[in-house]
């Protein structure tokens, strides 16, 4: 079967020089979920951006998703939730945010309403999105990329600056979502929650592609590469 994701040998440097990712290749089955782990500047977001090509500079290597290569056919397949919300909203209101996706994909639109009934913000549609909380902001982008029910969903930080009753929504939403997903988050508890496996990123590149306990459990690894192993797989792996 055609993988959801097939990155091969991707590398790809900013304008400015500076070589974000070096040579990496994985692939992701269709309805798997794989979480994305490394320090900071690792290349998590750079690689998330690759799946619907929003990036200055063309890459060396290849990116496919389901097989394709083209722009616009990995834009209709993949949800990017980007790391910093306001990168995502532009519109006046929080209806037009949302309905804005599907309509310049032309892809079936799910009612914008309904995408934000489901993240918990119906009667937000006339708001302001640069006056919503950050919480609601990433909800808003949620809805959004739920809205073009994408077969792929690519989440960047999806809990960052979310409180506990917020990230406990997400975590009960994420569960409802049927799409192969990729999930870059220094929450681990998030990645061990969703994710059968995990790559792990540093400095550009993959330095490991393994089951998600066995990777998250290897304290050597982890702290070699600017991480700490979860005090919960401590408990369960003492050794
Ligand atoms: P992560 O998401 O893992 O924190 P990023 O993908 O944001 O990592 O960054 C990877 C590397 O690329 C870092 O060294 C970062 O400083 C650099 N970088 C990110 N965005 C840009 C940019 N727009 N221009 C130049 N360098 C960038
Ligand atoms: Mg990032």
């Amino acid at each position: 079967m055609t993988p959801a994701i097939e990155v091969h040998h991707l590398s790809y440097r900013y304008p400015d020089g500076r070589e974000a990712l070096r040579t990496i290749s994985f692939t992701v089955a269709e309805g798997e979920c794989v979480g994305l782990i490394g320090p900071n500047g690792a290349g998590k977001s750079t690689l998330l951006l690759h799946l619907n090509g929003v990036l200055p500079e063309k890459p060396t290597g290849a990116v496919r998703v389901f097989g394709q290569t083209d722009l616009a056919a990995m834009r209709r397949d993949v949800g990017l939730l980007f790391q910093d919300p306001d990168d995502q909203l532009f519109c006046p209101t929080v209806l037009e945010d949302v309905a804005f996706g599907p309509q310049q994909l032309g892809v079936p639109e799910k009612p914008a309403t309904e995408a934000l009934a489901q993240v918990g913000l119906a009667g937000f549609e006339k708001r302001s999105p640069h006056h919503l909380s950050h919480g609601e902001k990433r909800r808003v982008c949620l809805a959004g990329v739920l809205a073009c029910q994408p077969r792929v969903l690519a989440l960047d930080e999806p809990t960052s600056g979310l409180d506990p009753r917020g990230r406990r929504e997400f975590k009960a939403l994420l569960h409802k979502v049927r799409a192969t997903k990729l999930i870059a988050s220094h929450d681990l508890d998030l990645i061990a929650e969703f994710c059968s496996r995990v790559l792990l990123l540093d400095r550009g590149e993959l330095v490991a592609d393994g089951v998600a306990w066995e990777v998250l459990g290897d304290v050597t690894l982890m702290v070699s590469h600017g991480l700490e192993r979860p005090h919960w797989l401590q408990h369960r792996h003492p050794h």
